[in-house]
């Protein structure tokens, strides 16, 4: 099998035109095109440095045979139907759908628990959020099939790239339906209007492959006999028994550490970060980008923002997060009487807004740890939450400040046209967020107007709180059988364990774990 390999740098309208890219590929090679049998561009990204930003390809031409890795199917999934020990599995975000299939590869029966409903009957529920104003508890945007990753940017870029395979989640989320661009593309993703459709086959194929998958199903107490898991409870009473449980139920499951903590089971406060979404047009961040105001075939432009800042004496970062390019600022709490944004984007990234959270990052030493014990973190979160609720009138509105009038200490007398459906009330942001915070957020957002031209002014506005960046417990476990340090059969995973913080990141965690299962069980 012969292979070459180029980098070549195109117009975007070359790049993105298939047989322009082929022939385009094939000129620089100097291959005639009927010499060759596939071209694999191995990598996408773009080069915004010149005067016309480009597309930068990495690309393999093959000249004797396609090789077939390259084509898939990669999983194959036995019948794990008549297993007799099964894997109890907690929640069904990416780390419970990615265990569970892994489970399968390893000839386990995983049986998934989940407080959520499926991705189709959870829409309903979000419908409620943005337009009653009413929060379900159980279905929500952190809650449900698909956990958190399914109405998002489906963003699967991650920096945890020692923590697993990253190569194998994004081609098992091919395999289920996602588009192979994500195979290539440097910062992948996969849009909001994709993502329900990709969750569902996973869960079709665990069920194919003879595993179970439970909604409606909300895990409410332990059964834990001389330390070892024996078991769970559901809200409905039923007890669920197994060997091996993977509890994999994100970071907004509040119940589940005021639980464990309630059982003595030991977790810890753990460091996170918290702050604000900020909402500018899409065609600021574009021309500050691309240097031109339309961006024609270009993808909507993003940012990463990065400032130390120093209040009181003590240094922290001050940092963008889950920057959304053409996406929506959603509301994203659990519970009433709180409000949480977050957000999340279409694959095409089409919306006039470009929304990022920035956030300061909160240590141990900014938390009572001394009143509150592990779950300090947990009620600084939830104070700020509940303070941001109140400001707005108690609803899913959310707080809102012009960005420059907040750097000037002013009240917004009007707020801008915004992507958050339920609505923003005018509101001293420094009052929801505290001096400290808010301090550290201005010391931020002014460094980033220097590095941005036009991004700390009245043309954006920031919205309040992005308090949902990782888990503010991490519940610990042993790092070679990954199993709870006191309670046996209890496998800690994915986000909310402390272990992950995103997709890609959460679904390795989950594959871990399966094999973690497979050691301890055989
Ligand atoms: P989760 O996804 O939180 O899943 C946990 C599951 O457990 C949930 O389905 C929940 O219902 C269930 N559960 C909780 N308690 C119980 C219980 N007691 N009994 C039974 N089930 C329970 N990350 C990215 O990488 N890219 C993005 O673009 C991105 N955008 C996001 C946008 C939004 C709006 C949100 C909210 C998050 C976004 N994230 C994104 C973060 C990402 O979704 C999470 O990092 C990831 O989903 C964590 O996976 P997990 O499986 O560990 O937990």
């Amino acid at each position: 099998m012969n292979k070459e390999d180029l980098e070549i740098f195109l117009a975007p309208e070359v790049a993105f035109d298939e047989f322009e890219r082929y022939e385009a590929i094939l000129r620089q090679a100097g291959i005639p095109p009927g010499k060759a049998d596939y071209v694999h561009i191995q990598r996408r990204s773009i080069d915004a440095r010149g005067r016309q930003p480009l597309i930068r390809l990495r690309a393999s031409i093959y000249t004797k045979g396609t090789p077939k890795e390259l084509l898939g199917p990669w999983f194959v999934y036995p019948n794990v139907n008549n297993q007799k020990r099964p894997v109890l599995i907690i929640g069904a975000g990416p780390a419970g759908l990615f265990a569970a299939l892994r489970c399968i590869e390893l000839g386990l029966k995983p049986i998934v628990l989940e407080r959520g409903f499926d991705v189709r009957a959870r829409r309903r529920d979000l419908a409620a959020i943005n337009k009653e104003q009413t929060v379900n508890p159980d279905s929500n945007y952190c809650f449900g099939e698909g956990g958190a990753g399914t109405y998002s940017d489906g963003k699967l870029y991650t920096r945890a790239t020692k923590r697993g395979d990253v190569g194998r989640v994004l081609r098992r989320l091919v395999q289920h339906g996602a588009t192979p661009d994500i195979l290539v593309d440097a910062h992948p993703h996969i849009g909001t209007n994709k993502l329900p459709a990709v969750v569902q086959a996973l869960r079709e194929a665990i069920i194919e492959a003879g595993g179970e998958v439970r909604f409606d199903t909300r895990v409410t107490d332990l059964i834990i006999e001389q330390n070892r898991l024996r078991g769970v409870v559901t809200a409905a009473g039923e007890t669920v028994e197994a060997d091996a449980t993977i509890l994999a139920t994100g970071h907004s499951a509040r119940d589940i550490y005021e639980l464990l903590d309630r059982r003595g089971v030991l977790i810890e406060a753990k460091p996170f970060a918290m702050g604000v979404r900020v909402e500018h047009p899409q065609a600021l961040i574009d021309q500050a980008q691309y240097r031109r105001t339309e961006r024609g075939l270009l993808p909507a432009a993003s940012y990463s923002l990065v400032h130390q800042t120093e209040v009181q004496g003590r240094q922290r970062g001050v940092f963008s997060f889950c920057m959304c390019p053409g996406g929506f600022i959603v509301p994203a709490a659990t519970a009433p009487g709180e409000v949480v944004v977050n957000g999340m984007s279409p694959s095409r990234r089409d919306s006039r807004f470009a929304n990022s959270g920035i956030v300061a990052a909160v240590e141990l030493e900014d938390l009572d740890v001394r009143q509150h014990g592990a779950l300090a973190g947990l009620r600084f979160q939830q104070a700020l939450e509940q303070r941001a609720c109140l400001a707005a009138g108690g609803t899913q509105q959310a707080p809102a400040q012009l960005l420059g009038d907040f750097l000037k200490n002013k009240v917004s007398s009007q707020l801008l046209e915004t992507s958050y459906q339920p609505g923003l009330v005018s509101v001293r942001m420094d009052e929801v967020l505290g001096p400290v915070l808010a301090e550290r957020l201005r010391q931020g957002f002014r460094d980033f107007g220097r590095k941005i031209p036009g991004y700390a002014t009245n043309a954006a506005q920031i919205v309040g709180v992005e308090s949902r960046t990782s888990a503010p417990v991490r519940i610990p476990r042993d790092r070679e059988t990954l199993q709870h340090p006191v309670v046996a059969g209890l496998f800690p995973c994915g986000e909310g364990a402390g272990y992950a913080g995103g997709i890609v990141s959460a679904a390795m965690d989950g594959e871990r774990c399966a094999e973690a299962v497979l050691a301890v069980l055989s």
